[in-house]
């Protein structure tokens, strides 16, 4: 038992740990014992077999196995609930027979109803379902769903399909009238990717981020239904010049005041299906999740108003963590990506980051141990393996300064990375959806402020890029 104190002395010694890790180590120790106890009598006796326990958790963390497991059983994922609205399809209400659904929040719509009011038909072949639509055809099986965003939903075998994939293989444009419970079809012509000239140089990578977005229900006049459309523009304009772009999302919007906290995992309406369909409209088109703190407030603060972390923090380190894990099971819950981390305002403490190192890949930050400010880090640890990924041309803050950001972005080149961040909702003022003829239509105003951004990115060589 002496050996096996001493060892884990030296190891606690190495990696310098806390005692609330040391007490996990402790006792992932313990467990592999207990579990392994019987295969492992045969190494002799309770103390050599401790040693090897001890061993073999060193080599487990030495190779990136982390002791931050996230437990399985908070909440039950694949939650189906009815959707009580209507849809319209060129402004006439579609009878579909059935009732649509939220499946996980995502609003879903009977499949063989619908198809047909837009005119399309569906056969069953083989273990497959064929959609047939002018000279279109789509086969989807059960087992393989690539032409799919999300797989279809069988209620008693009737198949449903997510909104997102209908308004893709139809050509449609879905807009939502929250407060009605109404969703509205009409035509629209589709972004088209971008494709790169061959001969063009491979251009940098810069980062942009939009940032603080969140299921508000329009409390903060930025996120409303057509604020969210506004956006699925935005995405359509970075895709189709072939930039990426990271969504900074809070997870959980909290208002106290108006004793509001919007848990999309339980809190199923035509709203949040919109927001959904927006977060998945955005990664579809070259955009990338990454987790704002979880409500990026304390105590009495409205969301993206307030913190939530930093050295003022009300929460304990305990606190922190949970918080931390809560965001990325619920970025997981609903199928996004839980890699990516961004602390509100940047306000953290040395033993929170630690934390947050420990749970995610890559954080969107200056590292604060930098030789030198406004690169890419790669950090790794005996346990971790983080990219710290800085914005050091700050953030665009409005129209009118526009021609001095362009002079920043300028002058960074070649000096500095280019890391910036926006928040979207200052262009949509240039931005105007409109229905002309059953088709959607959708004018981003020449000189708004992220294609003028994303053009003096281009001019310079640059082309906003995913974190890798
Ligand atoms: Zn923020």
């Amino acid at each position: 038992m002496y050996a096996g104190i001493f060892m884990l002395d030296f190891l606690q010694d190495l990696l310098q740990m806390d005692k609330r890790e040391k007490d996990c180590f402790c006792h992932c120790a313990e467990v592999l014992q207990e579990v392994y106890g019987k295969g492992m009598s045969m190494l002799g006796t309770k103390k050599q077999r401790m040693v090897f326990a001890i061993l073999l958790v060193f080599f487990l963390f030495a190779t990136g196995f982390t002791v931050i497991s996230l437990p399985d059983n908070i909440l039950d994922v694949g939650v189906v609930r009815p959707a009580q609205g209507t849809v319209t399809y060129l402004d006439r209400t579609l009878p579909l027979g059935e009732p649509m659904l939220f499946v996980s929040g995502r609003l879903f719509l009977p499949l063989q109803p619908m198809v047909t009011a837009l005119g399309g038909a569906v056969s069953y072949a083989e273990d497959a379902l064929v959609i047939k639509h002018g000279s279109r055809q789509v086969s989807l099986s059960k087992e393989k769903e690539d032409a799919l965003y999300m797989p279809l939903y069988f209620e008693s075998d009737t198949p449903y399909i997510y909104l997102y994939d209908l308004t893709n293989l139809f050509s449609l444009a879905a807009v939502f009238d929250s407060d009605a419970n109404k969703l509205s079809l009409y035509h629209r012509q589709a972004a088209l990717p971008y494709e790169a000239d061959r001969e063009d140089v491979p251009p940098k990578p810069a980062y942009l981020r939009l940032e603080d977005i969140t299921a508000d229900y329009g409390i903060g006049n930025n996120y409303t239904d057509e604020g969210l459309e506004k956006l699925r523009v935005i995405a359509d304009y970075m895709y189709e010049r072939g930039q990426s772009f990271d969504i900074a999302w809070i997870p959980l919007y909290t208002n106290p005041s108006r004793q509001l906290q919007n848990d999309l995992t339980s809190n199923f309406d035509f709203y949040n299906a919109g927001f959904l369909y927006t977060l998945d409209y955005l990664v579809d088109h070259n955009g990338q999740i990454v987790l704002h703190g979880l409500t990026h407030q304390e105590n009495d603060t409205v969301s993206a108003v307030g913190t939530e972390f930093g050295k003022n923090s009300p929460f304990t380190l305990d606190e922190v963590e949970e918080r931390m894990k809560h965001a990325k099971k619920t970025a997981r819950w609903l199928s996004f990506d839980d890699s990516i981390f961004e602390f509100p305002h940047y306000s953290f403490t040395p033993k929170q980051l630690d934390i947050a190192v420990r749970l995610f890949g890559t954080i969107c930050m200056q590292y604060p141990y930098a030789r030198k400010a406004g690169r890419v880090e790669h950090v790794n640890s005996l346990r971790s393996d983080t990219t710290f990924i800085p914005a050091p041309l700050g953030y665009m803050p409005n129209q009118g300064e526009l021609p001095e950001f362009r002079e920043k972005i300028k002058n960074a080149v070649d000096s500095e990375l280019l890391g910036m961040f926006v928040h979207p909702y200052i262009d949509f003022a240039n931005i105007t959806c409109a229905t002309v003829d059953g088709y959607r239509t959708f004018d981003y105003q020449s000189g708004a402020i992220i294609p003028s951004v994303v053009d003096e990115v281009a001019k310079n060589g640059y082309v906003f890029s995913k974190i890798k």
